[in-house]
């Protein structure tokens, strides 16, 4: 590592904002314990050191634990569970007192014993829970051993990691990091999309930073272009201070965007929604002036309350009356693919029983999502939506599903049936959509999927990441397609991928004749900011020009070129096409 020498990593541009501050590498690789023996004399400082240790991470994970539902805090409560267990006390004890081994030789040891019982069984669950004990061993030395590291923690914290799962996402953006640089990642994983939603900067996949950042290094992200600037010279740091400052003005000059209509200069009227991943996020979505929730994703509720459909209902039905008298659609659970659940593991899980196949497949759960949904659209403004359709059969069968769940509830209550919609997430629907135009009232076209599924792009792996283009002509005819059946036949289409968080995007959306988009809740106001600039005339004449083009990255250069004009200042910060 060439010490303090200013270096440029180059990645993909995950979540927005600029970060100056401090590196803090996490769990970059197995840490082996300190094998050596303490004498005598030293062991009353070792015990003392894994107390202390000890009591400031059961702090820290209590602090973690609020405002989370309990089920996606499982493996908090795991960690917590075994720090106040008695036989692992005794066996630190033990290793520190009368064996004379190091704090932290003696927590892997203690943890190691139960991890070797754990695998032995070959049960899946006990498995799982061995991995969990991994993980834990691997913080308490990160808390043991570096002084350094826990006096970054609180200040202007960047999160450097291979590649982080939905949970630890959470558990970042509950945290005190300030922005995170993965080494692997793709754009529209589930991690990057929390990041997102929650104005967490960051930057993935740009490639293995072992040799090239270190602990406390000083550290700029720029989560807009993707870029990681490791020890940046003082007038670099001026330079991205004076930028910092010109966009928090910037920012400031947003707000007066909130009570005006997303309208463009020729009086198209486009609806701004917001997706949301967790309640909490309600409001953002209000505070930014959003007209209503395109997309609640309810899988990080299923974690909690699958099973509890009177909690389910009170959740949607607060937050669909919270934003009435705008719409709220609700999607079923879309489990499967990174989303696992137990007992659902498979080789290919973004192929597999994903969305609506699980649903029809756990029958009597779906029955009660549904249910909760029908209870509470009390405002009338409900909407509920399927995920990962494939066939006309799933429509008919799950509309079938819902209509006798409506029926059955009528019958003694009163109730406003829900609109009906899909996600339109899988090349084979799009293609097919008027056999099914009669059974549903509007789509939602997902371009996460769309693009994974039309271009065969595991949307996570950044190996492949230059192949993920949403805007790749292949992408934009489905949408145009799906545009005009919406017209033809009359249900409403509206687009609620990351593509709808992207101002090349947008254009090109707005011109192939969305007129609903469902996005990030931050980034509305620069959203519709961008909106009351276009015409129809001319994002139509550029969408058009774009479906003849041959990548996305052609698209990207030909919509860029009419930014420049139109909206240098994008053009500035999203700068990396
Ligand atoms: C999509 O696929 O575009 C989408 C919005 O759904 P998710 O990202 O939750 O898979
Ligand atoms: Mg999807």
């Amino acid at each position: 590592m060439e010490k303090n020498k200013e270096m440029l990593l180059k990645g993909l541009p995950i979540a927005p904002g600029l970060v100056i501050g401090k590196a803090l590498i996490w769990r970059h690789k197995r840490i082996e314990p300190n094998r050596r023996f303490v004498s005598e004399g030293e062991r009353e400082k070792e015990l003392f050191n894994f107390h202390r240790t000890r009591e400031i991470m059961l702090k820290d994970l209590e602090n973690l634990k609020k405002n989370l539902p309990s089920r996606i805090t499982q493996f908090i409560d795991f960690q917590i569970a075994i720090l106040s267990d008695t036989d692992f006390l005794k066996d630190v004890e033990y290793y520190i007192k009368e064996r004379g081994r190091t704090a932290e030789y003696a927590v892997y040891q203690s943890l190691d014993d139960k991890v070797d019982e754990l695998k032995k069984s070959g049960i899946e669950y006990y498995n799982d829970r061995a991995k969990e004990l991994e993980t834990l061993y691997f913080d308490f030395v990160n808390y043991l051993r570096n002084e350094e590291k826990r006096k970054v923690r609180g200040k202007d914290v960047v999160l450097f990691a291979d590649d982080i799962t939905i949970e630890e996402s959470i558990r970042i953006v509950n945290s005190d990091v300030k922005a995170v640089v993965l080494k692997e990642g793709g754009k529209t994983s589930h991690a990057a999309i929390i990041l997102r939603d929650y104005k967490i900067p960051a930057v993935f996949g740009v490639g293995d930073f072992s040799q090239k950042v270190e602990d406390g290094s000083t550290v700029i992200i720029n989560g807009w272009k993707g870029e990681v600037i490791v020890n940046p010279q003082s007038t670099t740091i001026e330079r991205f201070k004076s930028l910092l400052d010109k966009y928090k003005e910037e920012a400031k000059g947003l707000s007066e965007m909130k009570d005006l209509p997303a309208i463009t200069t020729d009086g198209r009227d486009i609806t701004l929604m917001a997706n949301i991943d967790l309640p909490q996020e309600i409001d953002l979505v209000l505070s930014e002036g959003a007209h209503g929730i395109g997309l609640f994703r309810t899988e990080l509720l299923f974690y909690e309350y699958g099973d509890d459909e009177k909690k389910q209902e009170e959740i949607y039905k607060d937050i669909c009356e919270k934003v009435y008298p705008f719409p709220c659609i609700i999607r079923a659970f879309d489990l499967g693919g990174d989303k696992v659940i137990k007992g659902y593991r498979e080789k290919n899980p973004f192929l597999g029983l994903r969305g609506i196949r699980l649903l029809l497949e756990e029958e009597e759960q779906f029955r009660k999502q549904i249910r909760s949904v029908l209870h509470a659209n009390t405002k009338g403004n409900v909407k509920f939506m399927v995920p990962m359709v494939t066939t006309s059969w799933e429509v008919k069968k799950t509309r079938a599903i819902f209509l006798e769940e409506a029926k059955k509830l009528s019958e003694t209550e009163d109730i406003h049936i829900p609109e009906f919609g899909i996600m339109v997430e899988v090349p084979s629907i799009a293609l097919t959509i008027e056999n099914i135009a009669s059974y549903i009232d509007f789509v939602s076209i997902g371009t996460n999927d769309l693009t994974q599924y039309t271009l065969a792009v595991d949307r996570r792996n950044s190996k492949v990441s230059y192949l993920f283009q949403h805007t790749h002509p292949s992408v934009l005819k489905l949408i145009k397609k799906i545009a005009e059946a919406g017209k033809k036949y009359g249900f409403r289409v509206g687009v609620c991928g990351e593509i709808s968080s992207d101002p090349v995007g947008i254009i090109l959306l707005i011109g192939l004749g969305v007129s609903e988009l469902s996005l990030t809740p931050s980034l509305i106001l620069e959203t519709k900011k961008l909106i009351r600039k276009l015409s129809i005339q001319e994002v139509e004449s550029l969408a058009n020009k774009a479906l003849l083009l041959s990548d996305g990255e052609e698209v990207n250069v030909l919509i860029m070129e009419f930014l420049k004009e139109k909206s240098p200042e994008i053009v500035e910060k999203y700068g990396h096409f």
